[in-house]
């Protein structure tokens, strides 16, 4: 019986996934196990920073591995420490909680909140705010959270006290304000809802309304962060600092870890008892992170992904004026969207099939999330392909 075949005899059908089965990975590539190789600009889902089989990553994975893999956070070890004074002095933020993954992290922000406004503001401050087209995952609260009606299908009822408005409409925004808010969650750009970045100016007037009615401001880094924008965080890139930031895809180079990062004054209501993960920030995971940081953190990093993510969106601008069918091209860094008039599906697998994964994102765009030490040359023979496959 072949792979496919044995595998939905027993894997759950969660994912309509691609029949394509991966033996390995070098750099940007991927390769089948028909020995036919892919250009790979999904990294995983924004995952693999730093591609496949990188050296210096293996190396750090291998040595901590053979020291320490997991012992229980009733105790402590060294790269958990060493990756959170990482994390805080990089973020400008004060205190990190570990878990492991993207939703896990969203709802460590979530919870946090809601003490927060109960401890610090009153009994009743437990209502959030998240945005329409949204994305935070996929645990009860998290899905919650997400603006999208698709996600939730059949799973009602849901988390309560949460309320939706539209992404980057500062009035909606203020209309829902009131003394019971404890949190508002949004992704400075929602990646799942199709690549849409915040205006700076929304940001900004979002960040003030926090600061006037005492209200935690969470911004979900789990796919612009780590290096995705150009900068660590994208709120950087904004000069719009949260209380809370999420995180996880990136920041593993591939193994699963997540984490959000506070200030000191949200930080402080999760106390002993209040939440925990048992594999959250376990040694080996967070020597695996703190390589992936340093590497980032290095001189010239964030820059290189700058001016590569820059170069990417610039060639899709200029296929743009070639093709009609192109209708927008949005994004920063390397989180690069292309809205596209025509059947997403076929262009994803036309693209497949000449070497090339991407995937979509929303309902109209194709999106380029590639490792970030893609190549210039690399981008050009994607931009070549997608050219194709158009
Ligand atoms: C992917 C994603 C999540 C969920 O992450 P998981 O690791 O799949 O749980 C949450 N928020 C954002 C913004 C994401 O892109």
């Amino acid at each position: 019986m072949d792979l496919i075949t044995r595998g939905n005899n027993v894997i759950m059908e969660t994912y309509k996934r691609f029949p394509l089965v991966f033996d390995k990975g070098q750099g940007c590539v991927l390769t089948d196990i028909n020995g036919k190789e892919y250009l790979d600009f999904m990294g995983g889902i924004a995952v693999n920073a730093l591609g496949y089989a990188h050296p210096g990553l293996m190396d750090a994975m291998k040595t901590q591995m053979e020291k320490l893999v997991h012992v229980s956070n009733l105790y402590w070890t060294e790269p958990g420490i060493e990756l959170a004074e990482l994390l805080t002095k990089e973020s400008g933020l004060d205190k990190v909680f570990f878990c492991n993954s993207g939703a896990e992290a969203c709802e460590a922000a979530l919870k946090l909140c809601r003490i927060y406004g109960k401890l610090k503001k009153h009994q009743n401050a437990v209502e959030i705010i998240a945005m329409d087209q949204s994305f935070h995952g996929r645990t009860y609260g998290a899905i919650s959270a997400t603006g999208q009606k698709k996600y939730q299908a059949n799973l009602e009822p849901l988390l309560p006290e949460i309320y939706h408005v539209p992404f980057n409409d500062i009035e909606a925004l203020k209309a829902q304000i009131n003394p019971n808010i404890c949190g508002i969650i949004l992704e400075p750009i929602q990646g799942e809802g199709g690549i849409h970045p915040a205006d700076p100016e929304y940001l900004k007037a979002v960040r003030k309304i926090c600061d006037q009615e005492n209200i935690v401001l969470i911004f979900d880094e789990v796919q612009t962060g780590i290096g995705r924008s150009g900068k660590l965080f994208a709120y950087q890139q904004y000069g719009v600092v949260p209380d809370v930031v999420t995180m996880a895809k990136g920041l593993g180079g591939g193994v699963p870890i997540g984490g959000i990062i506070a200030k000191n004054h949200v930080a402080e209501v999760f106390t002993p008892g209040t939440h925990a993960a048992t594999f959250g920030g376990n040694p080996f995971v967070c020597a695996t992170g703190k390589y992936v940081i340093e590497t980032l953190t290095a001189p010239g990093f964030f820059e290189s992904v700058a001016e590569k993510g820059a170069y990417l969106k610039s060639q899709l601008e200029a296929l743009k004026k070639e093709h009609p069918s192109i209708k927008d091209v949005r994004g920063m860094g390397l989180m690069i969207g292309a809205e596209v008039d025509g059947d997403l599906g076929v262009i994803v697998a036309k693209a497949m099939d000449k070497g090339l994964l991407v995937i979509t994102a929303g309902s109209n765009a194709i999106r380029f999330v590639p490792p970030l030490i893609i190549t210039k040359e690399q981008i050009d023979q994607a931009v070549q392909i997608f050219s194709e496959c158009l």
